[in-house]
């Protein structure tokens, strides 16, 4: 799903591109749907590749029932009750990438509407039910995640 890019997004692409910041969990991503769509490598994906590098072994694709909610978080670690979520800049409206209602009202559809309340709620819920839930925007370096993974298993 294409997205238009504003200008200041393309400019931090651009940075990106020069090494100028950390490579963000979607930097395979947006390299691959430029070359091929096929391929296109999820953020998650690029998480879990590297968690299962560094010998932690999880979940994926669980649906964590719950009294009040069913959620299958991006990564679950079943014993230690951790629950991780790669959320994409746009549909869980990040505060830097995500259309806000005030900027841009027309973006602000009720389906991302939904989406945000719905993580509201699943954060609640396993929180409620004794898990540890760790949510990273797609935009975050992968190594910021790998390492607040780290210290919440530690
Ligand atoms: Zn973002």
């Amino acid at each position: 799903m294409p997205l238009s890019r504003d200008d200041a997004e393309a400019r931090r692409s651009q940075a990106h591109a020069k090494g100028l910041y950390p490579a963000p969990l979607n930097a395979g991503r947006s390299r691959n749907m430029q070359a091929n769509r096929r391929t296109d490598t999820k953020p998650e994906v690029i998480l879990r590749k590297a968690l299962h590098h560094l010998g932690y072994r999880y979940r994926k694709d669980l649906l964590v029932k719950l009294p009040e909610t069913r959620v299958r978080p991006d990564i679950v670690f079943t014993r230690r009750k951790i629950a991780v979520f790669v959320d994409g800049c746009f549909w869980h409206a990040c505060p830097q990438h995500g259309r806000q209602p005030t900027t841009n009202e027309w973006y602000w559809s009720p389906k991302l509407q939904r989406n945000v309340e719905r993580d509201t709620r699943v954060n609640a819920a396993l929180r409620g039910a004794g898990w540890t839930v760790l949510r990273f925007w797609e935009h975050e370096p992968l190594e910021t995640a790998l390492q607040t993974i780290r210290s919440a298993l530690d």
